[in-house]
């Protein structure tokens, strides 16, 4: 149809006005390719649907953008609305495309989220901060400008209030937020008239009826504004306008007027050469005409956070009529009305060359050469980019600093719900409590009663509110843990040696020890910092026990020439925490079933080893410092425990290890070839196992393979120490 070729010409003719060297073979492939996408789709006023993205496209021409958002434009709507997927748009127009087009798209699918949460400030941070690419929220823009423009054409006034009130909130601040001030004024106008239809008509019948009273009024004034500027040899360009309905109401809201009463109705703008010129321009209007008070304002000297710079003051003008005139140059003008888009113009101040397009190749530059996050810091939008925005199910936005998770959510939302969370659903689905949370996720925490906080998530927390909360929580409960373990050991001290413990009887030593309670001082013999040796001496003196004497009394380890099973002073090791109280050590992996034995570390608890480690040697002439622990039945998680397994070096012998392993039910928590020769591999796997029992099925099944020449758990007595000493 010639109709559509024109619309395509135009749109092409437009783009190669600013830019000579576009591809228009690519941009007419996007047209081509957009219309057959949409073919049979329709809009709210019947037109073929495809005439929203030209019109879109052709918003941003205006704005003089590049090729890229230009046919992002022509396709922003076939992914949300049409077969294509983004696999379809990679393949015709390349990675760049698509992901803009992407971007566009989860803007879109964001506007589905709750009312509630829309009308929050952190949902406008949470657009802007899913617009990593700056043209992705440019497009955004555009398409909701040419929605506003088509408005009335919806049917149910609940839904055109809607919209409007949506635009109002969102994107009428992102688009002042970036600086675009012509898109802005025009969003402002449209939802303020769908919003407020009765006080709209009523200020444009009003602007009507005086503009026909004096039609020529702005003209003349206009003319009269710049030969006075002239006079004193200022070269002016005056253009003046009525103010924008939206303005007008603001401002009968604002200073509490009516229509009636407000008279400066009319705006006029300065456009000086240079910066001298602006202060020049107003020290010449100033000294000529009345001032309004309290008009002036100088946004150069302090620009707007938009980058916006201008001079603002209000006069008794020409003709007695109360003006508004705002004083800039060229430069600070093109960036008031195209924001961000006008930065990379003006960036090679004097030595451009006048070619208009030599911005555009700039910004593309910028855009290739740098990560988003170097392309934000250009435009200023990175304060939002170091966040993350998430929604709770009831659709409240938190932010987050980026690298969130589930937990730092939850601790965000309450301590209470961060001490007992257990899992999370991101977007439905079940994810592990340190996944990292994306923007526009909406996050789910499942709390549990009898739930508490793990020492493990401070490894991966980013907020201090979840930091704090989870480092006082595990100081609480190491505490508790180390009060536990040290009541424990002295009851099993007094015990050995006939005499009773009770909170009681220690009272009168905590002066002398220097602890405030007694549950401090069962700590600091859980933690280590005392020995039960030193609390019994101290209360029953005569008793006298010497250190060998002690050692003796609870039966330890310290011939180890026969491993032992645990005895009746054994302390059960159910219910203290690793990596609290207690903790496995590295060099021997202990698994739930293994003899093992305790050694007090000063200011660490205790470190579990099995019996036949051989580090256990380096204690040998501390006894004091042995402890003997038990597993008990309860004790039900699953343990990793470290096996050295040498296989021949032939096809496919790691294969087998692997199959041998999860055959007998292990599971592979590590692999790791530590030593690899012409015939052998040797391997450090680490399988987590139910217990001992399990390990040992695990090393029988591995010893039955061909390929295994010979398998042995870390740190057990046939087997060199490698592991330093926990
Ligand atoms: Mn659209």
């Amino acid at each position: 149809m010639l109709q559509e070729k024109d619309l395509a010409e135009e749109l092409i003719a437009r783009v190669r006005a600013y830019d000579p060297v576009v591809e228009e073979g690519v941009l007419s492939r996007a047209f081509v390719y957009a219309k057959t996408a949409h073919a049979t789709q329709q809009r709210a006023n019947g037109e073929p649907y495809f005439l929203h993205p030209v019109a879109v496209a052709n918003i941003l021409a205006g704005l003089r953008l590049d090729s890229a958002s230009i046919i992002t434009a022509l396709l922003h709507d076939t992914v949300e609305d049409t077969a294509v997927t983004l696999e379809d748009i990679e393949k015709q127009f390349g990675k760049e495309i698509s992901k803009l087009v992407d971007g566009v798209t989860k803007l879109t699918r964001l506007e589905l989220q709750s009312e509630r949460s829309k009308q929050s400030e952190n949902f406008r941070k949470l657009v802007l901060a899913m617009s990593e690419d700056i043209r992705v929220l440019l497009v955004k823009l555009a398409d909701r400008l040419h929605n506003m423009r088509t408005l009335h054409y919806i049917e149910d006034p609940a839904k055109r209030r809607r919209i409007a009130r949506e635009t109002m909130d969102i994107y009428v601040p992102l688009a002042e937020r970036i600086g675009i001030q012509s898109v802005k004024d025009e969003l402002q106008d449209l939802a303020f008239s769908a919003l407020y239809p009765d006080a709209y008509q009523s200020i444009v019948n009003r602007l009507q009826y005086l503009k026909a009273q004096n039609p020529n009024l702005v003209s003349d004034i206009v003319g009269e504004l710049t030969n006075i500027l002239a006079k004193q040899g200022l070269d002016a360009v005056i253009t003046g306008r009525e103010k924008s309905p939206y303005s007008i109401w603001r401002k009968m809201q604002r200073a509490n007027v009516t229509f009636e009463q407000l008279s400066d109705i009319m705006a006029f703008r300065v456009l000086v050469p240079d910066l001298a010129g602006c202060y020049q321009a107003l020290g010449i209007l100033h000294s000529t005409y009345p001032l309004i008070p309290g008009r002036f304002k100088d946004y150069i000297s302090t620009p707007k956070s938009n980058d916006y710079r201008s001079l603002h003051t209000g006069l008794i003008g020409p003709f007695q009529q109360r003006i508004e005139v705002q004083i800039r140059t060229q430069e600070m003008h093109e960036i008031a009305e195209k924001g961000v888009a006008a930065h990379w113009q003006y960036k090679q101040g004097a030595q451009t060359d006048g070619r208009q397009y030599r911005w555009l190749r700039e910004l593309l530059e910028i855009l290739e050469a740098s990560t988003p996050e170097e392309f934000l810091e250009h435009t200023r939008l990175e304060m939002f980019q170091e966040q993350v925005f998430c929604f709770t199910p009831k659709g409240d936005i938190i932010p987050m600093p980026k690298g969130s998770t589930p937990v730092d959510f939850a601790y965000n939302i309450h301590s209470d719900i961060g001490d007992r969370c257990t899992g999370a659903r991101v977007n439905g689905r079940l994810v592990q409590l340190r996944t990292v949370l994306n923007n526009g996720d909406q996050v789910e925490i499942i709390t549990s009663r009898s739930s508490t906080p793990s020492p493990s998530w401070e490894e991966f927390v980013v907020t201090g509110r979840a930091k704090a909360c989870v480092r006082r929580f595990i100081r609480m409960q190491q505490r508790s843990q180390y009060a536990e373990l040290g009541k424990t050991m002295l009851t099993k001290m007094f015990r050995a040696h006939s005499q009773t413990l009770t909170d009681k009887a220690l009272e009168p030593l905590l002066p002398k020890f220097k602890r405030p309670t007694v549950e401090d001082l069962y700590a600091a013999v859980g933690e280590g910092l005392m020995t039960t040796r030193e609390v019994l001496n101290a209360l029953y003196p005569d008793l006298a026990v010497e250190k060998q004497q002690a050692v003796d009394a609870i039966p330890e380890i310290k011939a180890r020439a026969k491993l032992r099973k645990p005895s009746r002073y054994a302390i059960p090791i159910r219910g203290l925490i690793p990596g609290m109280a207690i903790n496995f050590a590295k060099c021997c992996h202990p698994l739930k079933g293994d003899l093992i034995v305790g050694i007090i570390t000063t200011g660490k608890g205790v470190t579990i080893h099995t019996q036949e480690c051989d580090n256990l040697n380096n204690f040998q002439n501390q006894p004091e410092r042995w402890l003997e622990v038990a597993w008990e039945d309860e004790t039900t998680e699953s343990n990793v425990g470290r096996l050295s397994v040498m296989i021949n070096n032939v096809m496919g012998g790691m294969g087998h290890v692997c199959t041998m392993i999860a055959k007998a039910g292990g599971n592979i928590a590590n692999l790791k070839i530590t030593n690899r020769t012409q015939d052998f591999f040797e391997l450090m796997v680490d399988i987590e196992v139910r217990d001992a029992q399990h390990m040992l099925d695990v090393i029988a099944a591995l010893r039955s393979h061909p390929v295994v020449v010979s398998v042995e758990r870390y740190g057990s007595l046939n087997e060199p120490v490698r592991a330093a000493v926990h």
